[in-house]
């Protein structure tokens, strides 16, 4: 069979809905200045998706430092990977000063968390190592987890957030380990993306007690947000020494591009000639780099921008519940509202939310989350005010009104593209 035809054929969980949700529920195009309100397809909405949590998107500061590097270095500069012609003392500078910040001797760039993950978990587990991970770990864990089983590693998981669960698969592994005479490398998450909840990593700190193993954290949502200052969740739970190597991205808090892995001198000496993604791969760019350096020293001066997320994280999340809303198990800015309804109701619930209300917020639906459930997912950052929130629970209950009384469910669903035109 032609491999076009088949593919074709098969588009895939979320490519099958294409012909009508491309451009209003799948790449939609926001346009303007980042920020809470933002134009879609002309029309100016409150936007409640994006990870910009202490606005460091659009800071004064931010464009600045991003606009003189980019006219002083360019984009290219430096050319090549690092291990070739790539390195330069402002990736060096940068990733001491993350290391620093989150409580680990060592850093070391990576061009982009998804490939950078995947290629530490690549580069630390052989065929003969054991990796125990959490069921709701990160697409990019995922694969990196694929990358060791492609060698014949061996993985355990464990339900989420399950610690019982998680011990059990421990002591799997130190048996199977006893035997490959291998290491144990435990994989987790500090704050889940998707429902908000912070992963326990004192508890699971507390099983190298009887187990002996490492611990890989991907804080991607936690850098920033969590903690006193805003080094994260291992800073949250005070167990940043038991925390063997920390990951963290430029995507959420530091509103760029790029990542970053932190531990011990000789591990990160170890990855930095070993990662294949990053050996073979162009080293980031300066402006990049150097913004980065400038959205760091604001992350830890600026407390305010913290303080400020937070104040309307707590709006929204109790404010979301005392209307009756259910928004799960968060305990960090994601806030997750779960409603029931299958696909054609969501799809008319969310244009209603941007046609008639001006609210944008990302949807998610089955596979993602169970055929019954319609998943609304809202990042509070510190940009948005009170106000924002008392204008979103209004459309909020708004919507829920007609949900629950079976307008959305009676309704033909609108086509997006033809509506909007
Ligand atoms: N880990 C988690 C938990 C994420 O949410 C993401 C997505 N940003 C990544 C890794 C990948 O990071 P990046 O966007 O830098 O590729």
């Amino acid at each position: 069979m032609d491999i076009f035809k088949r593919v074709l054929d098969r588009p895939g969980n979320i490519g099958k809905y294409m012909d009508t949700s491309h451009g209003y529920f799948a790449f939609p195009k926001l346009e303007g200045e980042i920020g809470p309100r933002m134009m879609f397809k002309g029309k100016e909405q409150l936007v409640w998706s994006l990870n910009n949590y202490i606005g460091l998107a659009n800071h004064p500061e931010v464009r600045k430092a991003d606009a003189d590097a980019a006219i002083k270095y360019g984009m290219a500069y430096p050319m090549g990977a690092r291990m070739m012609s790539g390195q330069t003392k402002y990736h060096e500078q940068l990733e001491q000063s993350l290391a620093d910040f989150v409580g680990k001797e060592r850093g070391f760039l990576l061009n982009y968390g998804y490939q950078g993950i995947m290629s530490v978990i690549d580069a630390m587990a052989d065929r003969n190592d054991v990796i125990v991970y959490d069921s709701e770990c990160h697409a990019s864990i995922m694969d990196g987890i694929y990358l060791h089983k492609a060698k014949g590693g061996k993985s355990f998981v464990f339900p989420h957030n399950d610690i019982e669960r998680a011990r059990k698969m421990l002591g799997f592994a130190t048996k199977r380990t006893a035997e490959s005479k291998g290491g144990i490398m435990l994989i987790t998450e500090g704050v889940f993306g998707m429902a908000g909840d912070m992963g326990k990593l004192d508890e699971i700190a507390a099983l190298k007690k009887d187990f002996d193993f490492r611990i890989l954290v991907d804080d991607a949502h936690g850098f920033g947000t969590m903690g006193e200052t805003g080094a994260g969740a291992p800073e949250h739970f005070g167990v940043a020494d038991d925390m063997d190597l920390i990951f963290g991205t430029f995507a959420k808090s530091m509103a760029g591009i790029g990542a970053f892995i932190s531990g011990p001198t000789e591990i990160i000496d170890f990855l930095q000639y070993t990662m294949r993604s990053q050996t073979f791969a162009k080293s980031l760019p300066m402006p990049m780099v150097i913004g980065a350096i400038k959205r760091l020293e604001l992350l830890q001066t600026k407390p305010e921008l913290r303080e400020q997320l937070w104040t309307v994280v707590n709006a929204l999340q109790s404010g979301l519940k005392e209307a009756g809303f259910e928004i799960g198990v968060t305990n960090s800015p994601v806030t997750p509202v779960y409603l029931s309804g299958g696909i054609p109701e969501a799809t008319n619930l969310i244009f209603d939310l941007r046609e008639k209300h001006n609210v944008f917020c990302s949807v998610v639906v089955y596979p993602v989350v169970p055929k019954d459930v319609i998943l609304l997912r809202l990042i509070p950052t510190a940009m948005h005010t009170v106000k924002d929130v008392e204008y979103t629970l209004k459309a909020f209950k708004a919507v829920k009104k007609n949900l629950d009384d079976g307008t959305y469910a009676h309704m033909s669903v609108v086509d997006q593209g033809e509506a909007t035109k």
